[in-house]
C-alpha cells in the first residue's frame, strides 16, 4: 500500500516503542500489555489493538481506524527498505532478472537502496485483487 512500516519481532517492547516515539509510527499489536503502557494510555503514542486473528480483517480494521488509502501510493516504495522505488528501462533490468521476467514484463521500478527490482508479475497481479477489497465504496 506504500505505506512506511516496521516489523518487530516481539522480542524487545522498549526497542520498539522507543522507535515508534522517535520515528511518529503508529504501533499496530496483538499485545494487550503495550495498551496498558503509559506512553500509549498518556495519548503519546498511537498504538492499535489488533481484534481478528484472519490478515483480511486485521486489514480492515487498519484501514479503517487510520483511513488509510489502498491504491495512492501502493507499490510505490520497497518492502524491505521503505525507500520510494524508482523507474528502471527494459535494457538497464537486463542482466538482473529471470529470463522469462526479462521476456515478459516491460516495466520495472529499483529500489535506490537495497537494488531490488519489481515488476508486476504474479506477487503484483495478486496483491492488487486482494488491495481491491478494500477500496472503499
Ligand atoms: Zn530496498
Amino acid at each position: 500500500m506504500g505505506y512506511d512500516t516496521l516489523f518487530f519481532n516481539g522480542s524487545n517492547d522498549s526497542h520498539m516503542i522507543a522507535t515508534a516515539l522517535a520515528e511518529g509510527r503508529v504501533i499496530l499489536t496483538r499485545d494487550t500489555q503495550i495498551m496498558k503502557r503509559r506512553v500509549v494510555t498518556g495519548g503519546q503514542l498511537i498504538a492499535i489493538l489488533i481484534m481478528s486473528d484472519d490478515p483480511e480483517l486485521q486489514m480492515h480494521q487498519v484501514i479503517d481506524t487510520l483511513n488509510l488509502d489502498c491504491q495512492l501510493r501502493a507499490f510505490t516504495i520497497c518492502l524491505e527498505c521503505n525507500q520510494p522505488l524508482v523507474e528502471r528501462s527494459k535494457q538497464e533490468v537486463k542482466d538482473l532478472v529471470p529470463p522469462y521476467v526479462f521476456q515478459t514484463q516491460s516495466q520495472y521500478m529499483e529500489c535506490p537502496a537495497c537494488h531490488r527490482i519489481y515488476w508486476r508479475g504474479t506477487h503484483w497481479q495478486a496483491m492488487t485483487r486482494k488491495l481491491k477489497k478494500f477500496i472503499k465504496g
